[in-house]
């Protein structure tokens, strides 16, 4: 037994074994002494082994173990391992007494302990779904943007940044580009970047709710100062943090030791790392066995004075030549090809992005020149085509003669490898891609969303994690059996590989799991059912090259996986391909402004366009020498500044409906009077025709909100009392901006329950999230109480006939707006004949306008989805204007007239109100030889989440896009899908209707 006294003298140890770092720390009395953290690769012992033989540090301490992986170590240690909670609450305790928050941000987790006034924990909280939020999330962005934390210290403060979406990585990225695009600043893209990750913690872990009293936050990422500076404003001030804040769990559970341990090297060394046997079940060994890899690198590859990696693979004949160059500028890096007049390679080269497209593009052009110049090849490029996500400003800036997707510039260099593919798959860094061919032409495409476990990202974090190199972690692989891990998110899978660890598996083969489970997602979620080749499948982009997945999709489907020596490159050589034929077609000059491009300063200037109340974001690229620099943004698809507004014919079905729509709404009566305030969210996108007339009749003035905009999307996140999907949080962005108006009395926000029952469904029912947005914005933490008494939320059951309909409206509404019931009744009354006007109109337009398609034989694609999603261009990230840009007709699903008879047996159950009405036009749509379907669906949407499956299954054999958007603004991915989809559609040859 230990006496008190004893343990006063002797120091104390905390350690820390978390689930990618290991942290030591030695107090000497109240005093820190010591700390130090070390990446412990998967293998938590040999790191803490490590570091104490490094900083010498042997003899006994009162030892306190805690973290992830804390329970291996204090098992072998004999000790007990420390609740990480109570270690955070102790360590914070003695830096900030009075703290009442703690938010914790680790590498792969985020907590929230919420304590009251004796230092007690009262509420806890922590992430759950998805990596956002944490440690690891930031450390994969910043390096996308080619950045370290040092880096970041420098940054000015940006006050107001451009928005990025930090809900989902796939989503940042998505964003990142986007704002590179349009010319941001690194510093200005990081500070949107830690915003927008503070305003997730605060929906993930707060719910919308500020903390009360002291924050103090702890972990690795108090350090970051930007984000510090967020999470400030979002908490309303009051957030600290120490400089010891990384290693607060050590420090705590330092603090808390109660065992005695004689702390020789030895002992940790003992401790069962990951060298023990392998336990059941394991998977088949990755074996590649009727594979075909690429040969070696060629002898030619170099890195050039730019970084480049330059390979000549044919160094051409002659001495002059005429070329095709094709640029492919992706998110983490740009790839480039020339090729001769054959379509052959001569030269290919590669460099990371680093978050600027431009430079990165400037010295990869340059990297080319000087090639060809040692060479002493002198190239004539006839023509220049991008592609990737950066391909628009890449290609205003080169003067492309053509801007390309990279499915279709994909699908094109595989077929120049091999005319018989029919089936390709493509692995990028954040991307993922699927293709069918059929007959030389894509056929099927698809892309992966909102998911980064099935890319190459997740298995170069995972090489990291454990301590390999990408090729170490290629070739180690191979012929060792993997461990079984989850094929769900990014985050289930690193703790299922900490698991492996723990239960004794080798490093080598939780890589191979690691691996084994990128294959499997992508095969779950990309391909997801689809055709797949039983001869042979292409593989390209640079993870192509990893050998373990080319083995592990060759045990996977037992086919021949096929690498080229160019599977990297496949996207540029596509599009040099595809501008070599489109020239030749056309009889083109190129307009390419030459390699000389590369030595021109450019600038970046973002200034919106005044021709319209959109006032649409136009980046302009300054190059030195040009008088007129070259611009893009417009959202009308006109085609510079000095042109008026362009209309899109292709459009004019969903312009007709929202003049329609804006018809049928009452102004609202001027003069004295109450106003109401109309949020243009949810279900007003059906129904603010009735519920204009109706206050209109009750002698109201009315405050309709607009479409929403930039401005309320950064609302949405801030006011949100959840993380609800994006078009729940919107209505809580517009309720904030009435309740904000110092000219509106009260706010009218029907709990829409349910529509009128048929007889061809069970019920008809709205989402729960819309029975209750009136209550989800009430429960926001930045309405005030003021705002709040103006809340008028009547419940709305439309199978309660007209009396019982009315008299719920007076009860909600009688005594804010002075009416009586009778008034009530009447103003109802006559709102549902101006409503029932309205379908009517709307039927009426839809009915002409398919009769007409359905006459032309032309192709149009119907925007499945809810009305609030697809009419709201910010919400909808004006997708279905950008599809018309490409020369489609879209239909709003509203203009296809529901008939539930359509909905059969199948879907009687059916009983989500625009369930039933996406089903309905899915089966219209399936049924007809020109019309397809672009679904529109939300991040965290619950319905969809099992609708969008059934939409699938009715469009089985004609081509189909799903598109799944939420609060990023980032349009780049989604036209890539967009533009394959449409190709796949010219080349569709009318797929016929399912016979009955
Ligand atoms: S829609 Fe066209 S005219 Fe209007 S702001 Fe955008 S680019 Fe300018
Ligand atoms: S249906 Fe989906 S998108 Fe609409 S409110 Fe409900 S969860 Fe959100």
């Amino acid at each position: 037994m230990r006496s008190f006294l004893f343990c006063m003298q002797i120091k104390r140890l905390g350690i820390d074994a978390g689930s990618l770092y290991v942290k030591i720390v030695i107090l000497d009395g109240d005093e820190t002494s010591f700390s130090s953290m070390s990446a412990h690769n998967g293998n938590p012992a040999g790191a803490i082994g490590r570091l104490m033989r490094e900083n010498g540090i042997a003899g006994t301490f009162l030892a306190g173990i805690t973290g992830q992986r804390g329970a291996e170590i204090a098992a072998a240690l004999k000790t007990e391992l420390v609740d990480e909670v109570k270690a955070h609450r102790r360590a914070v305790s003695s830096f900030y007494p009075g703290a009442r928050t703690i938010i914790s941000i680790g590498a792969a987790s985020a907590a929230l302990m919420e304590l009251d006034e004796n230092g007690e924990l009262r509420h806890y909280s922590a992430n759950s779904m998805c990596a956002a939020g944490t440690g690891s999330f930031l450390d994969q962005q910043l390096s996308r943007l080619g950045l370290r934390y040092e880096d970041t210290s420098h940054f000015d403060t940006i006050a107001n940044p451009p928005p990025v979406a930090a809900r989902c990585a796939v989503f940042a990225k998505s964003d990142l580009v986007h704002r590179q695009q349009e010319g941001y600043s690194k510093a200005a893209m990081w500070s949107g970047l830690c915003r927008g990750l503070a305003h997730a913690l605060m929906n993930t872990l707060l719910r919308g709710r500020r903390p009360e009293g002291l924050t103090v936050v702890v972990g690795g990422v108090a350090a970051n100062a930007t984000l510090m500076k967020w999470l400030s404003a979002a908490c309303g001030g009051n957030v600290v943090s120490f400089a010891l804040a990384p290693y607060s769990a050590a420090i705590g559970a330092a603090r808390l030791a109660v065992t005695q341990i004689g702390m020789a090297e030895n002992i940790v060394f003992s401790v069962a790392g990951n060298a023990g046997e392998p336990c059941a079940p394991l998977r088949k060994p990755l074996v590649i066995n009727k594979s075909i890899l690429p040969p070696p690198s060629p002898e030619l590859l170099r890195v050039d004075r730019h970084g480049n990696e330059i390979s000549i693979s044919a160094p051409p004949a002659a001495k002059q030549n005429k070329t095709w160059l094709g640029i492919d500028v992706g998110s983490t890096s740009v790839k480039a090809v020339i090729c001769d007049n054959s379509g052959k390679i001569i030269l290919d080269a590669y460099r990371k992005t680093g978050g600027e497209p431009v430079r990165a593009a400037q010295a990869l052009l340059a990297g080319i020149e000087e090639a060809l110049q040692n060479a002493g090849v002198e190239a004539q490029v006839l023509g220049c085509a991008t592609t990737g996500s950066g391909r628009k400003i890449i290609g205003a800036i080169t003067g492309a003669d053509l801007v390309i997707n990279e499915i279709t510039a994909h699908a094109r260099g595989a077929l120049y490898a091999d005319k018989s593919i029919e089936t390709i798959f493509e692995i990028g860094g954040q991307d993922s891609k699927y293709m069918r061919i059929s007959g030389g032409v894509i056929s099927d495409a698809v892309m992966n969303y909102a998911c980064a476990a099935g890319t190459g990202s997740f298995l170069e974090e995972q090489a990291k994690n454990l301590g390999f190199t990408l090729n170490e972690a290629s070739d180690s692989v191979i012929g060792v059996a993997p461990g079984v891990l989850s094929d769900r998110c990014t985050v289930f899978m690193e703790q299922d590989i900490n698991g492996l660890l723990r239960r004794g598996y080798s490093r080598r083969q939780a890589m191979a799991a690691a691996t084994y489970s990128v294959a499997q997602n992508y095969l779950n979620k990309v391909v997801a059912g689809r055709f797949v080749s039983g001869d042979k499948v292409f593989f390209q982009g640079a993870t192509a090259r990893n050998k373990g997945l080319v083995a592990a999709f060759e045990n996977l489907l037992g086919v021949s996986i096929v690498v080229s020596a160019h599977c990297h490159v496949a996207g540029a050589h596509g599009a040099a391909l595809l501008v070599k034929e489109l020239c030749e077609k056309e009889g083109r000059t190129s307009s390419f402004r030459g390699f000389a491009v590369a030595r021109r300063r450019i600038l970046l200037e973002k200034k919106p366009c005044a021709a319209c109340h959109n006032r649409c974001a136009i980046t302009y690229a300054h190059i030195e020498g040009e008088a007129r620099p070259p611009s893009f943004g417009y959202r009308c698809g006109k085609d510079g500044d000095s042109q008026p507004k362009k209309t899109n014919v292709n459009f004019a079905p969903f312009a007709a409906r929202a003049a329609l729509f804006r018809s049928a709404c009452a102004a609202g009566k001027t003069g004295a009077g109450l106003t109401v305030g109309l949020p243009r969210a949810l279900g007003n996108y059906q129904y603010l025709p009735l519920w204009s007339h109706f206050l209109d009749g009750l002698g109201c003035r009315l405050k309709i909100t607009g479409t929403s905009d930039e401005e309320i999307a950064h609302t949405a996140a801030r006011v949100s009392a959840a993380d609800f999907c994006f078009p729940v949080k919107v209505a809580a962005a517009h309720v904030q901006k009435l309740a904000e108006d110092g000219e509106v009395d009260y706010i009218f926000l029907p709990q829409m329950i349910s529509g009128r029952r048929h007889r061809y469904a069970t019920n008809n029912y709205f989402c729960p999230y819309v029975q209750s947005a009136g209550a989800q914005a009430a429960a926001s933490a930045a309405l005030s109480g003021k705002a709040r008494a103006k809340l008028i939320m009547p419940a709305i059951d439309f199978n309660l006939g007209k009396g019982r309909m009315s008299g719920e409206l007076y009860a909600a509404c009688g005594a804010p707006l002075h009416v009586t019931r009778r008034q009530v009744a009447a103003a109802f009354t006559r709102a549902r004949k101006a409503y029932e006007k309205f379908c009517a109109g709307a039927r009426a337009q839809g009915k002409k306008l398919l009769d007409e398609l359905a006459r032309s034989g032309k192709p149009a694609v119907v925007i499945l989805g809810r009305p609030y999603n697809t009419a709201d261009g910010r919400v909808a990230l004006d997708l279905p204007r950008k599809i018309a840009q490409l020369g489609v007709t879209v239909i709003p699903l509203e203009l296809v007239a529901f008939n539930p008879r359509n909905l059969g047996r199948q879907f009687e159950n059916m009983f989500w109100i625009y369930g039933q009405m996406i089903i309905a036009a899915a089966k219209m749509v399936r049924g007809s030889r020109n019309l397809y379907a672009v679904y529109l669906t939300n991040y965290g949407c619950g319905p969809d989440s099992f609708l969008v499956s059934f939409v699938r299954e009715i469009m089985k054999g004609k081509p189909f896009l799903a598109l799944e958007l939420d609060e990023h603004s980032g349009d780049a991915g989604y036209m890539t899908r967009i533009e394959a989809y449409l190709d796949v559609i010219r080349h569709d040859k009318g797929s016929p209707a399912p016979q009955p």
